[in-house]
């Protein structure tokens, strides 16, 4: 059911009587006013579809730009409808819900990639704005077709195929040698839908079992990596472009748990290829707002540092959480100004280095500490750390919040002293999940 987060709270409330029922209509009048007043006036309207951290951390940008934002939750309680005044509950996945959220907005973008395109081509037929659009999203939503559309760019990818049935599989894993990473093409996310079978027995069971339950897949070759980097830029439907530093990223078990930016030590062929490379992806798949390109840092077969492309993502992306702190303009704002087609910031850095350590939820048990009690020692024993939470609920391995701690501007980005600053930042962020140091260390 679609339903305006108070309208449901309306309904809800008690109405035995006529005059309990009359108060409850007015009720309902005056929030129709107040719904109207909600909006900043003669401002844009961003309707955004999705009620996590992105959609949350957007809505604070909007907020500074004094710009109106409109949610679609799947829930009042969702981390972004709690903090937006425009929430509309309902469901991506069903037409009349992305229509009605949409038809006033000045532009309609997304925390996800999973909004079927059949509706968002619909809204464009009736003149709405849809950044970015299908043609573009569809390289962020199917790995194969992504990989297909990378290939005829000529960037570089590891090598793949479609796998269609068991025979396709074997036949992949006699070419690779073995090294095979299988994926779901649609719907995965932080490590879920990919597999790296030890064995060819390993794989064709795994094939068998996924095509069985009707998950499309693809395989590619899995890279000996020497680290994982991120390209982040932003784009205009006009077509200026903005790129930050790059960013190193470190994945554990699937889930990105620490971004540095700029990425430390980087050869600068590197580091340029990889920033044009993002620009090209941006202009020629004709994507708007932010693009994260995971890229995986490898040696060829001379040696030499080489770079190719894991995944693109068509939003803010995590690897891009340092800008809130580390550079002149966060991702989340440069994603409502781009959307917008407004002139896009600077993307200039505002600190040496700044490093984001995720807080994800205890692997057991949250812990009896509140959080509000971890995060005060995290600033006792770090006062520069900036934590920002998500206001979610503890699950294990969940993504709850994260910590940017950014070097002061006169401290040369040194090896030691980016390392000192991960490690700091990761002691924060560790102390938010188990509210005990991880290196012994005692308040005196
Ligand atoms: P998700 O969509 O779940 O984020 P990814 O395709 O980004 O999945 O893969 C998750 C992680 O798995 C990557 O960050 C990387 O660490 C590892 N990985 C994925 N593909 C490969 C590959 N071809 N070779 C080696 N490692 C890979």
């Amino acid at each position: 059911m679609i339903g305006r987060v108070k309208d449901s709270a309306h309904s809800s409330a008690p109405s035995a009587s006529d005059s309990n029922a009359e108060a409850s209509m007015t009720r309902a009048a005056d929030w129709s006013i107040a719904r109207a007043a909600a909006h900043a006036p003669g401002a844009p309207l961003v309707t955004i579809i999705g009620d996590g951290q992105l959609a949350r951390m957007m809505q604070q940008e909007a907020v500074e730009l004094g710009l109106s934002a409109r949610v679609l939750a799947g829930s009042a309680a969702a981390s972004a409808a709690q903090v937006t005044a425009d929430v509309v509950l309902g469901d991506y996945t069903n037409k009349a819900h992305v229509l009605e959220v949409s038809t006033d907005a000045d532009a309609v973008t997304f925390d996800h990639e999973h909004v079927p395109n059949e509706f968002l081509d619909e809204l464009i037929a009736a003149g709405i704005n849809v950044q970015p659009q299908p043609k573009a999203l569809i390289n962020a939503q199917d790995k194969l077709i992504q990989r297909q559309r990378l290939s005829e760019l000529g960037a570089p990818v590891p090598a793949f195929t479609a796998i269609e049935n068991t025979e396709d599989a074997a036949s992949f894993w006699a070419t690779t040698g073995g090294k095979v990473c299988l994926k779901a093409r649609r719907g995965g996310y932080d490590g879920k839908g990919v597999w790296f079978p030890d064995s060819e027995a390993e794989l064709n069971e795994l094939v068998a079992e996924l095509l069985d339950q009707d998950v499309p897949l693809m395989a590619e070759e899995k890279v000996v990596l020497v680290r994982e980097l991120s390209a982040l830029v932003a784009r205009t439907p006009s077509g200026e472009a903005k790129a930050w530093p790059i960013t190193e990223s470190v994945q554990e078990r699937g889930i990105c748990v620490e971004a540095v930016a700029p990425a430390p030590g980087h050869d600068g062929e590197v580091l340029n290829q990889a920033r044009e490379l993002s620009r090209t992806i941006a202009t020629e798949l004709d994507v708007t707002g932010v693009l994260a390109v995971e890229l995986f840092e490898f040696r060829d077969a001379e040696g030499e540092l080489a770079i190719s492309v894991n995944e693109l993502a068509m939003r803010p992306h995590n690897t891009g959480h340092w800008t809130q702190n580390g550079s002149v303009t966060s991702q989340f704002e440069q994603h409502l100004r781009a959307v917008l087609d407004r002139p896009l910031g600077s993307t200039d850095l505002t600190a040496p280095a700044t490093v984001m350590a995720n807080v994800l939820g205890h692997d057991d048990a949250d812990p009896a500490m509140p959080m509000h009690e971890r995060m005060d020692q995290v600033w006792r024993r770090f006062p520069a750390a900036k934590i920002h939470m998500y206001g979610k609920d503890w699950r294990p391995r969940r993504k709850i919040g994260h910590v940017n701690l950014s070097l002061p501007a006169d401290q040369p980005a040194t090896d030691e002293a980016v390392a000192q600053l991960r490690r700091e930042a990761r002691l924060a962020a560790d102390f938010l999940v188990a509210a005990e140091w991880s290196d012994g260390w005692t308040e005196a």
